[in-house]
């Protein structure tokens, strides 16, 4: 993705209240930071937040962080949470590689990806975040029978996806669609940015939904 450097971004999050600074600290603590033992469902690549943030407006009862790389997006949600103050809501600013040093094993319930980047090039694939390098990164932090949720209009990154659903040791596919505007899966769909302006361009969206198991039990 295209990133416009927003001058001084770096210094709002610093001083943002809502994004967790020195985040390996709470590792193992997380309920300390909401202060109540509900849910943690985090969103990785999450931009400029519209779907996270409409989320943690819906559910009140779960605990969300969204994580992202590039402080010049999230500044965005940032000066969006400082509007509506959402107690249930906090960020991070990291590259999601190092997601173990930050959550606990069981300490996150869903995690939810949403048109994260291609990495079109082989070479590249440990980076996609669907791939089985990161796929044994979040076992290491969900729940047992812990969800992720990954939207794309990227049919190579979706297959791919699938393929490496399949290859993993420890997951099923629980349902999965490659047209989620004309499938049963649309109720209660939450847009996010790019979904938006996909959407408007005509392109299907596919959905997946995959489950930890442990098949090796
Ligand atoms: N989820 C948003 C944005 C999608 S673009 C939406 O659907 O509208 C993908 C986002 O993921 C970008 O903002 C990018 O900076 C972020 N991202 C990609 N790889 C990442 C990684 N390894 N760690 C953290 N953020 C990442």
């Amino acid at each position: 993705m295209r990133l416009r450097n927003v001058p001084g971004s770096r210094d709002i999050i610093r001083e943002s209240w809502f994004t967790i600074k020195d985040e390996t600290e709470y590792r193992g603590k997380w309920n300390t930071v909401f202060g109540n033992d509900h849910p943690i469902y985090i969103e990785i690549g999450m931009g400029k937040g519209q779907f996270i943030m409409t989320l943690a407006k819906q559910n009140p009862d779960i605990n969300y962080i969204g994580i992202e790389k590039y402080s010049s997006v999230l500044v965005r949600a940032i000066e969006k949470q400082e509007e509506e103050d959402l107690p249930n809501l906090y960020f991070i600013r990291m590259e999601a590689e190092n997601i173990t040093e930050v959550f606990e094993e069981g300490e996150v319930s869903r995690i939810y990806l949403n048109f994260s980047d291609p990495w079109p090039k082989d070479r590249h694939a440990k980076r996609r975040l669907t791939s089985v390098q990161f796929l044994e990164r979040y076992e290491k932090i969900l729940v047992k029978e812990g969800h992720v949720i990954f939207k794309t209009d990227n049919k190579d990154l979706f297959d791919f996806s699938l393929e490496q659903v399949e290859q993993a040791q420890n997951w099923e596919l629980l349902n999965h669609t490659f047209d989620l505007h004309h499938s049963e899966y649309i109720e209660g769909n939450v847009m996010t940015e790019y979904e938006t302006r996909f959407v408007e361009k005509g392109n299907a969206i596919c959905r997946m939904e995959i489950v930890m198991t442990n098949k090796k039990d």
